[in-house]
């Protein structure tokens, strides 16, 4: 395939060179005939072609205009089904969905990822897997386990989501333009429910937020507008741990336990603020 457009680093444009790449992700997610499903930012087209080999029904999002005029021209059996659209604006419900769930894939531009992420995690009842190529640092943080120093607020707002599987790393040989860092494949699975019922992810995000912030710090400090230490003990935490020592349960009983009486109730802050 002729790979001639440039690439605008603002739509953090890194364009997959390596076929052995593309074949390895196309197989991990072994689209099948009249399935639904959506690719996040198609680029040239790369992984589009293969998906459309497969007999999927295919929609993509794209946001530059000139890989818009490119893929209308190269792929006219996309028609009605190319987006031009911000990612973080599209709602699902454009999909026209019946019954099904979609499934999505996309190699994402690595500037936008985390706020897609939650974008798509609050409109998961529509999905049934994603697969995705990230940042390797970022998949890390996605699938660490409580003790790690990958392991905050993203693990656990996405493991209380989705099932996580970490799969494989891409150097940036496989891209042109490369990109300054590794990337790797990660495949993600909504749950039917969240792990653990939780009251309010809202008050879970902000409170994860405040003690992730201050990672450093024992939650006694970290999270003393919540909570003293005669509190934490009742709830089963010592109050001297870290905040990347509580388990994604022990996080969604912290956030419950304050939810229905939490007077200082602040909407969140905008995701991926910090
Ligand atoms: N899929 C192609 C590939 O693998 O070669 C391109 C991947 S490139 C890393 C990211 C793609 O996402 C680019 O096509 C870029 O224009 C597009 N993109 C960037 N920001 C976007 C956004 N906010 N919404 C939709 N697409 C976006």
């Amino acid at each position: 395939m002729t790979r001639f457009i440039a690439a605008k680093k603002h739509f953090g444009q890194n364009f997959l060179q390596d076929d052995a790449v593309v074949a390895a992700i196309v197989s991990a997610f072994a689209a099948q005939k009249g399935e639904r499903v959506l690719e996040i930012g198609p680029g040239q087209g790369v992984l589009t072609q293969h998906l459309l080999t497969s007999g999927a029904v295919v929609d993509v999002v794209e946001i530059d205009n000139d890989l818009i005029a490119h893929l209308e021209r190269r792929y006219p059996q996309l028609q009605q089904h190319i987006h031009h659209q911000d990612a973080l604006t599209f709602s699902l419900t454009q999909l026209n969905l019946s019954q099904e769930k979609v499934r999505i894939i996309g190699n994402l531009p690595y500037n936008i990822s985390t706020p897609l992420l939650f974008h798509l995690l609050a409109q998961k009842d529509h999905i049934s897997d994603m697969l995705f190529m990230l940042q390797q640092e970022v998949v890390e943080r996605l699938a660490a386990q409580p003790g790690c120093k990958a392991y905050g607020r993203l693990s656990v707002m996405v493991q209380l989501q989705c099932r996580v599987q970490a799969l494989f790393s891409v150097p940036p040989q496989a891209f042109k333009p490369q990109p300054k860092v590794m990337s790797k494949i990660v495949y993600l699975v909504p749950h039917e429910k969240p792990l653990y019922a939780i009251t309010s992810m809202a008050v879970l995000e902000n409170m994860l937020r405040d003690a992730f912030n201050q990672r450093r710090k024992t939650i006694q400090n970290s999270l003393k507008q919540y909570f003293n230490a005669e509190q934490f003990i009742a709830l089963g935490l010592d109050p001297k741990i870290r905040a990347e020592q509580i388990s994604v349960e022990q996080w969604v009983k912290l956030a419950n336990a304050v939810t229905p009486s939490f007077g200082n109730y602040t909407e969140p802050r905008p995701l991926g603020s910090g």
